[in-house]
């Protein structure tokens, strides 16, 4: 295998009593980049990251990480990857502090002080678990991620359910593990982590891989040229005449998207012209997502 994939997937597929929950996926993960698998609620991420690091089996199809084969050589690629699972809990009586002196006690990791240190957790390291902030109880789930040394990390969606601050700066740590050196594994349903922060980004809906690339040529390709939003019944109108896809925001706003400038322009000229306001955006990871998907992610996963 090539040393600089960490991860090689070849047709995994996982079926739960009939359910197809993964679909024959095949992808890889370089050395060094953040790569996101990027999907709304049950779409199979969870599943996947399991799969790969030897939480669960697979139905069919191969995956190696690190080199190692996840069937034959689970036992050593656990004990040389990094986890912070969706939704984690730990000793809830215990501080900061001893849940990760206790973790890295389990990989005989005696630098479990710099973990503290690099996450910030030495901030609140005397506070009880279960008093614990969402962002400080990340932070407590990414330190513990650590102890084991790996340079091969899985978030599972680690920012879900924070306040925008503490996900800014779990962005933040994320970078700077990442420029440490770290293979960061993510999983979100937030497009603006997956700008953000990723190098490449899967888009998995219903366990299939729609597309694969980085956010540039994802943008390019799926996204659409540039985005309008209008608000008043007669922009929506011409709008929805000049343009093949549109959405209604859950707000009650429009979104246009238009492939080429030329066209955007004209329709901006025109929305001058009928004095109607409106927003204008380049296309983002939010447009690969309508036009791969026909629909938005909410901030809880679901797709709208
Ligand atoms: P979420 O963001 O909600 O965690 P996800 O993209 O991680 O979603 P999975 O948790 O992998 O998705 O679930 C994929 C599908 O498999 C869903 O339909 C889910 O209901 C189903 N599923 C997951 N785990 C099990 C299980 N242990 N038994 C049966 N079905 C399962």
């Amino acid at each position: 295998m090539d040393k600089d994939i960490v991860i090689d997937v070849k047709n995994l597929a996982k079926n739960y009593n009939g359910t197809k929950a993964v679909k024959g996926i095949s992808f890889t993960v370089k050395r060094g980049e953040i790569f996101s698998m990027v999907g709304p609620n049950g779409a199979g991420k969870t599943t996947t990251v399991e799969i790969l690091e030897c939480l669960r089996t697979p139905s069919s199809g191969k995956a190696a990480v690190l080199g190692y084969d996840i069937t034959d050589d689970a036992g050593k690629i656990k004990r040389k990857i990094g986890i912070m699972p969706q939704e984690f809990n730990t000793f809830d009586r215990l501080t900061a502090g001893e849940n990760i002196k206790l973790m890295a006690g389990l990989y005989g990791n005696k630098s479990f002080k710099e973990i503290i240190e690099l996450v910030g957790v030495n901030e609140f390291e005397n506070k009880k678990f279960s008093t614990l902030s969402g962002g400080m109880k990340t932070k407590v789930g990414l330190a513990m991620a650590l102890v084991s040394r790996a340079d091969l990390l899985f978030l599972d969606e680690p920012t879900t359910g924070l306040d925008p601050q503490s996900r800014r700066e779990t962005w933040k740590l994320i970078r700077k593990l990442n420029q440490e050196g770290k293979t960061i594994f993510l999983t979100t349903h937030y497009m603006e982590e997956v700008e953000e922060l990723s190098d490449r980004a899967a888009v998995i809906i219903k366990g299939e891989l729609k597309a694969i690339d980085s956010i540039k040529n994802l943008t390019e390709k799926y996204g659409g040229g540039v985005k309008l939003i209008v608000e008043k019944e007669e922009a929506k109108k011409l709008i929805k005449d000049r343009t093949d896809r549109v959405f209604e925001t859950r707000e009650g706003a429009l979104i246009g998207i238009f492939d080429s400038k030329e066209k955007a322009n004209m329709i901006v000229n025109k929305l001058f012209q009928m004095d109607c306001e409106f927003e204008i955006k380049k296309a983002g990871m939010e447009e690969v997502f309508l036009n791969l998907v026909g629909g938005r992610i909410d901030e809880g996963g679901e797709i709208l």
